[in-house]
């Protein structure tokens, strides 16, 4: 059967070209099942003039046993380059760990010839506002699509990196019709690992120790780290923090690919994205026939080549916008996704498909449809057999067959995908004339702009427009000064400004999502953000911006100047960059004349003006000059020494708390169990954070599970592994700080230590009995609420961990952390904030059971022995986002020593 597809697919002509003869018999021997590969990529054209992948790095693609180093795939595409003139790279920018991203594009002569003119031709189809409708039909007979791919993403999932090497290759030499013709009609475009930090990282730590992984019941853990701050969560990363991410997205926004393809490994065999429920009703329905159009192509093609295991519907929805390749979606293009069978690595393995690991997605897959993998179902009509062996050579052979079936999905319609590119993003700028809401309004008269410019930020960053009111805004929704920020959704990002700044109502409570079911901006910062659906606020005369950087001031005459606790978080980094300056904080907040000192404003003696004056100044903040010394009464803000603590097993979301730190130039030790069972952590320390992370206190206690019988796991810095021992380094990562963690932990707290728990750490020392009134609970199986945003009221406003917020009640984000129980008699002094509960305290997203959060305890700080254990059930800093929570922690760390209950 699969001889008879091969010969009428290929029967009407002869290969015009030499093969690689060698090629086709090892791959062949990779090839685990005969089934597993198809007539697209059991051969591979041997060129005398361009270098193929064996040529430069001595193996192909998919070999067993063989990962390449970021820097060997560059010298690959470098070659390809060099000679072909199908090829080109170009610069993007930089890694945060300094490595050089690159775009690979590969496309006819002509195509590469005249990049920057089809680059002109998008950007002109992207922003349709100068256009006609003749005139963009016009532009789309001359122009091409660019479909973009990346692999390795996640670092764990090695097998497209090496794929796209051999994609490259034999899109720029093959002489079939089908390679042709995407050669002539498409422009491919490649991120050969999207990050490539953890790349590197991540091939050492194969070749150190599970190069020798032979089965899939007996792997050795990953490595504690693959980017610089997170793991998967570059795919979640929704303000596009980490620069490896954003400088994808800069690319993006000059290059305006209308497709964009990531690859990733966990599914088996071969699943393709087709955007299941619950749909974004703000995105272009348009968006929603287009994917499984692709994905049902592919689905047909593969099974028609015999692959078994090719299906479509299932995990992952575009509810969230934060996922990498969302960027396309998101900007009016489409985002597609694979899931190929991975092993972590190059080794050949035997997988179970059903009840083994392949029931689910590693990197979190839930919701929708998945259970039942080897179950014969509409959208899996050929599934894979129960068990099987797997290779990488499988893995690229599936990726690149699906890959090539999508190109020529796009090389058949060419004018199609440009037409729908052009139509998604003319429906948003008339979706924003037509339907309510036609924009929003930042006022500029709130107290703090910090966080507004931050807001402003992130939404250049994106593309979208904001311009600055030159008058005053008069809109049904209130008068706001001039000056004030205007977001007006007749543009062609309006769509996406909407999604990021509405409330998210999520449509069917029934449904499960990905990721989180709230984000919305205003809320998440604190800041006030007007949504309008008055149709005038697209009349309001603006000025569109570039940035928005406000600059602080310095105002008066005095003995002494008071820099007021307005909420920014730039608060702590002034604190910092001063850190030699005496000041006090006020715990009351006073009048100075007809200006209200807020509590938790610093104090500073004038002597100090000059440096004063030029920190405040950059960091946006307000300082005033007092007529008297004040009468308040104050503290010292004196800094702590600390420290923030880390497992070895579950890194990522310590990263986002020492990527906030880093940001706003708050020095702390990363410690691990290493440091704690050394003891005397009181010598060392005055504060320790321990951030959300692993499955709950027994997990942060005991850790990796050990490997008796097998060399230790260190991940130390060596001549041969140099990408290890980042971050902190371990002659052996499992066994976690174990009871004599916990312990030194005790004495650290009852010798007058601060412990901040966050989340569900906060589990930690209520279950190992530190802190022995609290129990820690959780909610019952019923209760679903993937991180809405959710009301929490202040009890005692006049804790210094709440300076700078002026409302009793304020919205978190609801991090899952556990229900806290404190006794009736300790509740009143202990409880410092409460979650209010119920449905009307969901303020954005989705809460299934809000009742079993009524009235709990948010944030508990209970005294023990001389020292203290400040427990934060929401996550103060969750990823790059809450930013209005952020400075519960910076308070928490600025007033360790005074934070006594009044
Ligand atoms: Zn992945």
């Amino acid at each position: 059967m699969r001889r008879l597809l091969c010969l009428l697919t290929f029967a009407s002509f002869a290969y015009p070209q030499q093969m690689d003869d060698e090629f086709a018999r090892l791959v062949k021997e990779w090839t685990t099942r005969p089934e597993y590969i198809s007539p697209l990529v059991d051969h591979l054209p041997k060129s005398s003039t361009v270098p193929s992948p064996k040529d430069v790095l001595g193996y192909y693609a998919g070999a067993p046993k063989h990962l390449t180093y970021y820097a060997d795939m560059l010298k690959y595409y470098h070659a390809l380059e060099q000679k072909s003139p199908r090829v080109k790279v170009i610069d993007i920018g930089k890694t945060d760990e300094g490595r050089e991203c690159v775009i690979v594009f590969v496309g006819s002569d002509e195509s590469i010839k005249n990049l920057e003119t089809y680059r002109e031709y998008l950007a002109q189809l992207a922003d349709p506002r100068k256009l006609s409708d003749a005139q963009a039909r016009e532009i789309i007979a001359k122009a091409k699509p660019i479909y973009h791919v990346m692999g390795g993403l996640h670092s764990a999932e090695t097998g497209p990196s090496e794929m796209l090497m051999e994609l490259a290759y034999r899109l720029a030499t093959e002489d079939t019709p089908l390679i042709k013709k995407i050669r002539d009609n498409v422009i491919v475009t490649i991120t050969p690992a999207a990050e490539p930090d953890g790349r590197d990282r991540y091939v050492d730590w194969y070749n150190k120790y599970k190069i020798n992984d032979t089965s899939e019941e007996d792997q050795a853990p990953g490595p504690p780290y693959w980017g610089k701050y997170i793991f998967h969560d570059n795919n979640r990363d929704i303000n596009y923090s980490q620069m490896t991410m954003k400088t994808l997205l800069d690319w993006y926004l000059k290059w305006h690919p209308p497709i964009m393809h990531e690859l990733h490994e966990s599914e088996p065999l071969m699943y393709t994205f087709s955007g299941q429920a619950p749909q974004n009703p703000t995105l272009d329905p348009i968006l929603y026939g287009e994917l499984p159009w692709f994905s049902n192509f592919e689905m047909e093609q593969m099974t028609k080549y015999g692959m078994p295991g090719v299906w479509t519907h299932a995990f992952v929805d575009m509810w969230a916008p934060g996922y990498l390749g969302f960027m396309s979606s998101n900007h009016n293009g489409m985002m597609r996704m694979y899931e190929t069978f991975g092993n972590g690595g190059a080794n050949t393995m035997h997988r179970r498909i059903d009840g083994g690991r392949g029931g689910g997605a590693p990197d979190g897959g839930r919701g929708g449809r998945g259970g039942g993998m080897t179950a014969r179902e509409w959208y899996r009509p050929m599934p894979p057999p129960r068990e099987t062996d797997w290779s990488q050579r499988n893995n690229t052979n599936y990726e690149e067959t699906g890959v090539l079936t999508a190109l020529q999905l796009t090389s058949a319609f060419p004018d199609i995908i440009l037409e729908n590119f052009y139509k998604k993003s003319r429906n948003s700028i008339e979706s924003g004339k037509k339907d309510a809401p036609f924009g929003y309004v930042i006022p500029s008269d709130q107290a703090d702009l910090t966080r507004v410019a931050q807001i402003v930020s992130i939404l250049r960053i994106q593309g979208i427009e904001v311009g600055r009111a030159t008058a005053e805004v008069k809109i049904k929704e209130g008068t706001f000064p001039a000056g004030s920020f205007v977001i007006k959704r007749d543009q062609p990002y309006g769509r996406l400004a909407k999604i990021l700044l509405e409330k998210q109502n999520f449509p069917d409570p029934s449904l499960t999502t990905y990721d989180d079911t709230a984000w919305t901006m205003g809320l998440m910062s604190q800041a006030k953000v007007i949504e309008s659906a008055d149709h005038a606020v697209l009349d309001v005369p603006a000025t569109l911006i570039d940035k928005f950087e406000p600059r602080g001031t310095v105002t008066g005459t005095g003995a002494f100047y008071a820099v007021l606790d307005n909420g920014s978080n730039n608060l702590v980094t002034l604190r910092y960059r001063l850190k030699d300056v005496a000041m006090r904080a006020v715990e009351t907040s006073f009048k100075n004349g007809d200006q209200e000192i807020p509590a938790g404003s610093f104090i500073v003696d004038a002597k100090s003006y000059d440096r004063l004056k030029s920190t405040v100044e950059p960091l946006g903040l307000t300082a005033v000059a007092l007529s008297a010394a004040p009468s308040a009464s104050m503290h010292d803000v004196d800094l702590p020494r600390l420290a923030v603590y880390s497992t070895w097993g579950s890194t990522q979301e310590v990263g986002w708390v020492r990527y906030v730190l880093d940001h706003f130039e708050v020095p702390y030790d990363l410690i691990f169990k290493e440091r704690v069972r050394q003891g005397n952590l009181r010598g060392a320390y005055d504060v320790i954070v321990i951030p959300n992370q692993g499955r709950g206190a027994k997990g942060l206690v005991y850790d990796i599970e050990p490997r008796p019988g097998k060399p230790p796991l260190a991940y130390t810095k060596t001549d041969q592994f140099k990408n290890l021992g980042m971050y902190g380094s371990s002659d052996d990562i499992t066994g976690g700080m174990g009871l004599e963690g916990v312990v030194e932990f005790r004495k650290f707290v009852e010798s007058g230590g601060v412990m901040v728990t966050l989340g569900t750490a906060s589990a930690f020392p209520a279950e190992f009995g530190i802190t022995r009134n609290v129990e820690a609970g959780r909610t019952t199986p019923q209760f679903y609420a993937p991180g809405p945003i959710v009301q929490a009221e202040i009890l005692r406003p006049a804790s210094p961990i709440f300076y700078g917020y002026t409302e009793k009640n304020i919205p978190v984000r609801w991090a899952n952390g556990p229900l806290l129980t404190v006794p009736e008699r300790d509740r009143e002094k202990e409880v410092l904030m409460r979650f209010t509960g119920g449905e009307a305290g969901v303020l954005s997203g989705l809460m299934r059971g809000p009742n079993e959060i009524r009235a709990r305890a948010a944030v508990v700080d209970v005294p023990v022995g001389d020292g203290r254990v400040v427990m934060f059930a929401t996550n103060p800093v969750y990823r790059w986002q809450n930013f209005g929570e952020f400075n519960m922690l910076f308070n928490t760390v600025m007033h360790y020593n005074d934070l006594k209950p009044r």
